[in-house]
């Protein structure tokens, strides 16, 4: 089913993971779909496999943002589906955080997010659906996500005011919030695979459906947020995490 035809959609961090998954379905709904990712080579693969336009441009730097927007723009006009989705996960306890580490997972969690909406804010259309990329870790407490989880809640407190700003113009913003899902976030977080095969089997002992969630799952639900099926919805927060919200993490 063409949902999605003549929408054209823009996906942070789309060589990978969940921005992969949606990629390819909010392609196969018959959108016209800009992925965006911060490395050349991995983001012209996943642009080529999935038969769409890679974008460079790295969340923190504003100036490939706009640069990006300008790309945009200029091929394919104003933009329906903004999937804000460039994230990083980098677990420290308390006591062992440091200030580059602070700055790194906010700049590119909250501040990337929030600094993709402003630039792309002028080139999408009235109607348009913003959908904000949080996690159920913003308040299913985990040890050692202090950081993580309230860059995500921050994101998830931007999206309920934003949406009242940006209803005048029928633009819809909403979070969705996965429980753990199986992509390649977790190898990147500095951890042995020792330690990364202990934290999965203490996170699926919380998962009353028993088992992680795959990205396939996630993008079901941006396509729904982004389709006029959701016409009624914003400023909302979505859990879809096999029931982590009523066992936090
Ligand atoms: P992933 O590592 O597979 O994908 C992350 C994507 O973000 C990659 O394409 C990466 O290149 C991109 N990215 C990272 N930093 C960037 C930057 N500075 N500029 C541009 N792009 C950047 O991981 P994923 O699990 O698919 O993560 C996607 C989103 O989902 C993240 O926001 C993450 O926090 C969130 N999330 C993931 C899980 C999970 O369990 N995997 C759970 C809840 C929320």
């Amino acid at each position: 089913m063409n949902q999605l035809e003549n929408k054209v959609s823009v996906v942070t961090g789309g060589n990978s993971g969940i921005g992969y998954a949606s990629a390819k379905k909010l392609k196969k709904q018959g959108a016209t779909v800009i992925i965006t990712g911060r490395n050349t080579a991995k983001v012209q693969k996943a642009a080529d496999e999935l038969g769409v336009t890679g974008i460079v441009a790295d969340v923190t730097d504003l100036k490939a943002v706009e640069r990006a927007v300008d790309q945009v723009k200029n091929e394919f006009g104003n933009v329906d589906i903004l999937f804000v989705n460039a994230g990083i996960f980098q677990p420290a306890p308390v006591g062992q955080i440091t200030e580059e580490m602070f700055d790194h997972q906010m700049g590119i969690n909250f501040k990337g997010a929030v600094f993709t909406i402003e630039k792309f804010l002028p080139i999408l259309n009235d109607g348009a659906s913003i959908i904000n990329l949080a996690s159920v870790n913003a308040y299913a407490g985990m040890s050692n996500t202090a950081v993580y989880a309230a860059s995500k809640a921050a994101l998830n407190s931007y999206t309920r005011i934003a949406a009242t700003e940006l209803a005048p113009r029928n633009i819809r913003i909403n979070s969705v919030n996965p429980g753990p899902v199986s992509t390649p976030i977790f190898g990147k977080t500095g951890m042995s695979e020792e330690q990364i095969d202990g934290f999965a089997e203490a996170m699926l002992n919380r998962i009353p459906l028993n088992r992680f969630g795959e990205p396939e799952d996630i993008a079901e639900l941006v396509s729904f947020l982004a389709s006029d099926k959701a016409s009624f919805i914003t400023g909302g927060e979505y859990n879809i995490d096999g029931g982590v919200n009523i066992n936090p993490l």
